[in-house]
């Protein structure tokens, strides 16, 4: 007989730890300075430190199997033996990181971004052949280590189907095969865990299947029936929670109700209980707490849900509505904060506290009390009075007469040399940053290091030959927090760090009010830039999506309106840097593709919108302005018409990991186009004949009289050394190409 569902849960919690530390653990391993005991013992003292905090803030349902060295995809690729034989070692570790970070030889498993997160995790490969086994140690390992401290949790996994869909056919798989082909054998592995975790005492596991909240074929849909139907007929298991997040269950809904799962976990922020009725029987974790914005739950109204939702499904349970795993740790931290700021923030230690005061409050409210049928929804968000509707781009001159003023006004050779926009951090610019700070160096000394490094950025990119020259971004921590500083409307945080992938962490900064720009932001350095070279340099600015989707964003207006207020601002700092003598301006976003809903029928508002915000930001420039833009991801290919809609005058986009698909795809593009020639992300240096070679396949796509050299991405992570060595191949290679044109 199985034990009841737990009143209050989070779908999972933050395990880089609050001060970072499993980053610094980690990249002490891997850099050798310390042992695998070191980082073991690092990583249990955050498993423990965080379920010793749950429970003490009062939460009943603890999750484990949440801490991850790396990424939970990856782990649940190892629970089920689908590790690549290409990444096999002796230490069970060492194949762990060679599949996310590669080994001598091989280069590392993909990553891609975790449904609309800015969270990255590792693609699994999979194959006809792939042999899959249990290994459950990791899971098992967890239990046991919460309850030597007395306490009972509910393993995590990621479900059958999610990973089956999240996964990539193996190379040389043959054609039509995809990995949900593979399911029956998956799920025998999965029968064979809640075997284990059945002998071992767990009650409750939980098996995340957010992909469901997708589009999903009947296909699919018969995928989600066989597998939970032939879970739940197992004799020998622990109960079952299927967790769904980030949407609505939509057709999957049902599908999952006809299943004898025990529990389904609704994401009742971004999505209703519309369907609820269907789960009457099973009990409802009901995610009133958002696990992806850093606001206060309004109470009233998510009691309100849950009382509707227990009105319709019977049991309830209050949850997140997703895995805290996206939002920092705790905001006391942030002593910085205005107080009237602070007092309107929720971190990961305040929703937790939130849901277990709502569970208080739900169990204190007498059953039949609900509030009617209607369940509520999210409330109206009120457009302001201007809305985005008054700033229609008038849009610029048709293309050819841009080209034909720019080529008038820059005369640049056939195939010209540009870079993305950062140089190389160096370690002088942090503590010189750092120093700054902490208050023990002046601005003026700052800026003078700022100033210095221009200096040497733009000397190096004329000895090299570069065309489009740049300043190299010296001033900036980071391309979005640089902006938010600058900008009302923002705050930021001092340890509000998110993971994004592996090691690396981010600090989204807090958008909370109306966002307006004071004074021109990057105009002075462009300006000094342009001062020391006769070469065009290139100002750059990140685009009003990409500033906004690596934001925590108010949800008192609609993220069109939010963003349009940041296009406003970047249009104003266009128009400065035009008036500063800017030839060239850069208008990043690489965060457009990130924002895409995950239900395709929001797919094309949302482009629309997006992409005339991004020319309400750029179209206020004269046509003899040049305007690039710059998106990284493997998969642009798949917005390119949206791409196209941004109607910039060039677009450099990463190809290392796409460029067959890329180039497949650019035929109707009609405007300058970079894909990338030089991968940053690897400290590889590539050299000339590499570099020609790309550029050669590039123009059987692209003609030459709109095709541009560059890197895939700033060059900010790679050192001076390898940067040197690669642009000059780079400058080399173009300049090959063009004695033959
Ligand atoms: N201009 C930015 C840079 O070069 C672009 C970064 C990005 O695309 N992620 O660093
Ligand atoms: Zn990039």
């Amino acid at each position: 007989m199985t034990s009841s569902f737990p009143a209050s849960t989070v779908l999972g919690y933050p395990r880089i730890g609050p001060d970072r530390e499993l980053k610094r653990a980690l990249e002490s391993y891997w850099e050798g300075r310390t042992s695998r005991e070191d980082l073991e013992s690092t990583a249990r003292r955050l498993r423990e430190d965080t379920w010793r905090r749950l429970a003490a803030l009062g939460l009943e349902g603890l999750p484990s199997n949440t801490f991850s060295y790396y990424d939970q995809v990856l782990d649940t690729a190892v629970l089920l033996g689908a590790v690549p034989a290409r990444y096999r070692q002796d230490d069970d570790l060492a194949t762990y990181f060679a599949m996310a970070r590669g080994a001598e030889g091989s280069p590392p498993l993909r990553m891609t971004k975790w449904f609309d997160t800015n969270y990255h995790y590792i693609v699994p490969e999979i194959g006809p052949e792939t042999v899959f086994s249990l290994d459950a140690g990791k899971p098992l390992a967890e239990v046991r280590e919460a309850r030597a401290l007395g306490l009972e949790t509910r393993p995590v996994v990621v479900g059958p189907v999610t990973f089956l869909l999240l996964a990539q056919a193996a190379p040389a798989s043959p054609g039509g095969f995809a990995p949900l082909d593979r399911l029956d054998d998956v799920v025998e592995v999965y029968a064979r865990l809640l075997a284990e975790l059945a002998a071992e005492g767990v009650a409750w596991v939980q098996l995340d299947e957010p992909a469901l909240v997708a589009d999903r074929t009947p296909a699919e849909l018969a995928a989600v029936e066989a597998a939970y139907g032939r879970l739940g007929r197992l004799e020998n298991r622990p109960a079952l929670l299927v967790a769904s997040y980030f949407g609505d269950l939509g057709d999957a809904l049902p599908v999952l109700a006809a299943t004898p799962v025990e529990a389904v976990a609704l994401d009742l922020v971004r999505g209703t209980a519309n369907g609820a009725d269907a789960l009457a029987g099973k009990t409802v974790v009901a995610g009133v707490v958002s696990g992806r914005d850093v606001w206060r739950t309004g109470r009233d109204r998510a009691l309100a849900t849950l009382l509707a939702v227990r009105e319709r499904a019977g049991r309830v349970a209050v949850g997140t509505s997703c895995s805290l795993l996206h939002v920092p740790y705790d905001v006391e931290r942030e002593t910085g904060l205005d107080p009237a700021l602070r007092e309107r923030l929720a971190f990961a230690e305040q929703k937790v506290a939130e849901v277990v005061e709502l569970a208080g409050l739900l169990a204190a409210a007498p059953v039949g009390h609900a509030p009617g049928r209607h369940v509520p929804g999210q409330p109206e968000v009120q457009g302001r009075a201007h809305a985005s509707g008054d700033r229609t781009a008038k849009g610029r001159a048709p293309y050819p007469v841009r080209a034909a003023a720019q080529a008038e006004h820059l005369k640049l050779p056939l195939l010209p040399v540009t870079t993305i926009g950062s140089f190389p951090q160096t370690g002088e610019l942090r503590r010189a940053r750092a120093a700054l700070a902490a208050g023990e160096i002046a601005e003026a000394a700052y800026e003078g290091v700022v100033r210095a490094e221009i200096e040497r950025v733009i000397a190096l990119q004329e000895r090299l030959g570069l065309d489009v020259l740049v300043h190299g971004e010296p001033e900036r921590n980071d391309m979005v927090q640089y902006f938010a500083e600058h900008l009302d409307g923002f705050a930021v945080t001092r340890h509000g760090w998110v993971q994004s992938y592996g090691s690396r962490c981010t600090r989204p900064p807090i958008l909370h009010g109306d966002v307006r720009r004071p004074e021109p932001i990057t105009v002075r350095w462009a300006r000094y830039a342009q001062s020391l070279t006769s070469k065009p340099v290139k100002g750059m600015l990140t685009g009003p999506v990409t500033i906004v989707a690596w934001s925590f964003v108010r949800d008192d207006l609609p993220l069109r309106e939010v963003v349009f207020q940041v296009a406003d601002a970047v249009r104003e700092e266009v128009g400065d840097l035009e008036e500063a003598g800017i030839r060239v301006i850069q208008v990043d976003e690489p965060a457009l593709r990130e924002l895409v809903p995950l239900r395709r029928a929001e797919q094309d508002a949302y482009l629309e919108w997006a992409v005339a915000a991004y020319r309400w930001a750029t179209s206020g420039a004269s046509e003899r302005t040049q305007i690039h833009t710059h998106l990284c991801y493997s998969d642009a290919d798949q917005i390119l018409a949206a791409i196209d809609g941004l109607d910039a005058d060039v677009t450099s986009i990463e190809s290392a990991r796409s460029r067959g698909r890329l180039l497949g795809a650019v035929g109707d593009f009609s405007r300058g186009l970079g894909p990338g020639v030089y991968d940053i992300h690897s400290p590889r240096v590539p050299d000339a004949d590499e570099v020609e070679g790309l550029l050669t396949e590039a123009l059987r796509a692209v003609p030459a009289e709109r095709l541009w050299v560059n890197p895939d991405c700033g060059l900010k992570t790679r050192s001076y050394e390898q940067v040197e060595a690669a642009l000059a191949g780079v400058v080399e290679a173009a300049a090959r190409l063009r004695a033959r044109h």
